[in-house]
């Protein structure tokens, strides 16, 4: 980053945290408004974030894909309605290139430590290589889906196989003919289920609780239907509409549920063995934990080669798999398909704000934010897809905040803000609502206890409401809401 410009007056410094979507949007709309004085910090050795890091076989996105790009830059030919790992990563790096950011990013180092400067406004920031740097601002686009959750099973660490999180694919490694446990049954598992069992010999699924598997509308544009999408940006711009006014988050999943349980049913019906159907059917309503989509996952009960085992898990063995009733299922890879820590946010990296105080402290009930974007006591560091922003399609919530928190680093710039910072009144009157508007949701009041909610049993992850009312929340600027400090000695940001 550059040096003072002289009188005192320079350029601001935007540290970002993270290159996936929501990093390379903030990159991409700083760049738009001239700001030209931003690093991204990416602990991977590319773009991409979700799409980079989940890389097993199945990955899709489940969102209809028309969707889910950036609305200033549509891709128009994906190659069906719910495109696979490999195109939406091949979109995003096509974004960075175009819009000119792989300049900006510092890739293979992660951010460890962030600490703020009373004296000098500013956050020094510490990467895993010991490199260190400051800025006078730093926005968070860590994502919610990124610190992989490890099951806490005695033994884990005995096993001899070959063992991997499903977010850490190990793709040297060959499944063909082997026995496969998969620990886990929720979103990542029923992608890639049924596109091992065509490749293992054996394929034992471990399921703690049953998930409602919905069916997708999923053939692959015909050529007709993609030459269409590419001469006729209406055509694109029509159905990505038309997606958009599909989803009306928690009030449309309410009214879905009914139709969407039916639709599951259905499929579990095909499942020929009894007794695994009985064990496929979920024992929540369906929408009380986050919906999931896939043609071919209850189809695969039918095959030979594939046994759900619902027995708890009692121990790893260097061989295999130890269940509640003794037996042990030898296997020679284990695949942890077990998620994340979504609720961790920002204290998944050491944070000091003011007075020294430590995120983990500020967030020992669970992690709090003002609009999902601030959270008081740390200025001038913004959250994307930070608490309580989790809903419909992410990437059209991640364009809303960040235009919202361009606008305020715009006006730290046009004030000559040294910093800002939520005022924690507010804050806590937002987060008192927003509890309220989240208990208003019968459906996730149904006694699920999953990644929505913190230790305190607040739901932290999700937005209660749809897409457009989080546009509109984040409309206003809020100045009453920020406490603020102008520059010391009438010094000025120079341009930016
Ligand atoms: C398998 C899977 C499927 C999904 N499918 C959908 C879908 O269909 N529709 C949908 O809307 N959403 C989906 N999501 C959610 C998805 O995470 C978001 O859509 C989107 O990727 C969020 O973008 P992001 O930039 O906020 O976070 P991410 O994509 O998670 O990117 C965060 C980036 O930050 C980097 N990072 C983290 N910590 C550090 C650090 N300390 N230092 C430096 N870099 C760091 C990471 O390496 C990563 O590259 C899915 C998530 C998963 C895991």
């Amino acid at each position: 980053m550059s040096e003072k410009l002289g009188n005192g007056d320079r350029a601001l410094r935007i540290a970002i945290i993270g290159a996936g979507p929501g990093g390379l949007c903030m990159g991409i709309r700083l760049a738009g408004a001239g700001f030209e004085n931003f690093e991204i910090f990416e602990k991977a050795d590319g773009v991409g974030g979700t799409w980079y890091h989940n890389r097993y076989p199945g990955c899709a996105c489940d969102v209809p894909s028309h969707l889910y790009s950036y609305s200033f830059e549509l891709k128009r030919d994906w190659s069906r309605p719910y495109a696979p790992q490999r195109e939406i990563l091949a979109y995003l790096e096509h974004c960075a290139e175009k819009y000119g950011l792989v300049p900006h990013c510092r890739f293979g180092d992660a951010v460890v430590r962030a600490r703020w400067n009373e004296t000098a406004s500013n956050w020094t920031i510490e990467l895993a290589s010991g490199r260190t740097t400051t800025a006078d601002v730093v926005v968070s686009s860590i994502g919610m889906f990124n610190e992989v959750s490890m099951p806490d099973i005695p033994g884990l660490d005995t096993f001899a196989g070959t063992s991997f999180h499903s977010s850490r694919w190990d793709r040297k490694h060959d499944l063909s003919g082997e026995t496969v446990g998969v620990i886990g049954s929720a979103a990542s598992a029923v992608q890639l289920v049924p596109e091992i069992v065509k490749q293992a010999g054996q394929v034992f699924l471990f399921q703690r609780s049953a998930n409602w598997v919905a069916p997708k509308d999923d053939t692959p544009y015909t050529t007709e239907k993609l030459v269409r999408f590419r001469n006729d940006p209406d055509a694109a711009a029509k159905l990505r509409q038309r997606i958009f006014d599909s989803l009306g988050g928690t009030r449309v999943i309410a009214e879905m549920a009914a139709e969407q349980e039916a639709a599951c049913l259905a499929r579990i019906a095909e499942v020929r063995d009894p007794q695994v159907r009985a064990r496929l059917i979920p024992e929540h309503p369906w929408g009380c934990k986050r919906p999931l989509f896939s043609n071919d996952y209850y189809p695969a009960f039918n095959r030979a080669n594939l046994e759900l085992v619902t027995d708890r898990i009692e121990r790893i063995t260097p061989r295999g798999i130890v269940t509640a009733d003794g037996r042990e299922r030898r296997v020679h890879t284990m695949i942890l398909a077990t998620g994340f820590a979504a609720t961790k946010f920002l204290s998944a990296i050491d944070v000091v704000g003011r007075g020294g105080l430590a995120i983990g402290d500020a967030w020992r009930d669970g992690a709090q934010a003002y609009k999902g974007v601030t959270t008081a006591g740390f200025p001038n560091l913004f959250m994307l897809y930070g608490p309580n922003t989790n809903a419909d399609s992410i990437i059209t919530m991640l364009e809303y905040q960040v235009d919202h928190v361009l606008r305020q680093i715009q006006r730290i710039v046009r004030e000559n803000l040294a910093w800002i910072d939520v005022k924690p009144e507010p804050m806590d009157r937002y987060n008192a609502q927003l509890q309220r508007d989240i208990e208003a949701v019968e459906l996730w009041q149904a006694g699920c206890t999953d990644y929505y909610r913190a230790p305190d049993g607040r739901i932290v992850t999700q937005w209660p409401h749809s897409m457009p009312a989080l546009e509109q929340a984040l409309s206003s600027l809020d100045e009453d809401v920020y406490e603020i400090a102008a520059l010391p000695d009438g010094r000025c940001w120079t341009g930016r």
